[in-house]
């Protein structure tokens, strides 16, 4: 970034926060430049022991499977993002239950675009076929383990999490809890935590 999206005059740098950052030189305006950040939800579907997978139809990847995901939009919240995926990559209605892992990568230099917060959910299925639009998605259904172990190109990430999911069956991730017991509910806030195990399942 070179130039403050505020009032386009070119960035300095200034020492903020224990380091060198690019700056705009008004002291007025205050911009300071963190960095580049975005954010990904996806969604792990299980039915009769089989997650959903979507085959990609663009590239990077084109023709590999993976869970349903995308970019959560800066104004969106997180629960709509994930389940929004879901019905837009594969025409399945699903209710999302719980986090069940997430995975920090970091941007630039060293990696993708921008550091990214990959949040791995898991959804309830509730209604729908799977089905593709053959542009963005070229393939979409639910496979058991084995029958993954069969395919030919199942995205590592995706398979982590499909593992985590199975084996975590019964087991509380981290669930939303907005406006719930001592924390009140806020515009804009998604709060998500742990809850106490279900005696009924132990
Ligand atoms: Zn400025």
């Amino acid at each position: 970034m070179r130039y403050c999206p505020n009032c386009s005059l070119t960035l300095t740098t200034k020492f903020d926060g224990g380091r060198e950052r690019s700056a705009c030189p008004d002291e007025s305006c205050g911009f300071i430049h963190f960095g580049n950040f975005s954010i990904g939800a996806a969604a792990v579907v299980i039915r009769d022991s089989k997650a959903l997978l979507v085959q990609r139809g663009w590239e990077p990847g084109r023709g590999s499977w993976q869970i349903p995901g995308g970019y959560v939009e800066h104004d969106e919240p997180i629960l709509e993002a994930v389940e929004r995926e879901v019905m837009e990559e594969s025409g399945v209605t699903a209710k999302a239950r719980d986090v069940i892992a997430f995975r920090h990568s970091i941007g630039g230099s060293i990696g993708g675009p921008s550091t990214n917060m990959y949040v791995v959910f898991r959804l309830d299925y509730i209604e729908g076929e799977p089905k593709f639009d053959n542009d963005e998605v070229i393939g979409a259904g639910f496979y058991s383990l084995d029958e993954m172990s069969q395919m030919a190109s199942v995205q590592g990430l995706s398979r982590w999490a499909i593992d985590k999911a199975m084996r975590a069956d019964g087991l509380g991730g981290l669930h939303p809890e907005n406006g719930v017991g001592s924390m009140p509910a806020r515009p804009g806030w998604q709060l998500f935590g742990l809850t106490p195990p279900d005696p009924d399942l132990m």
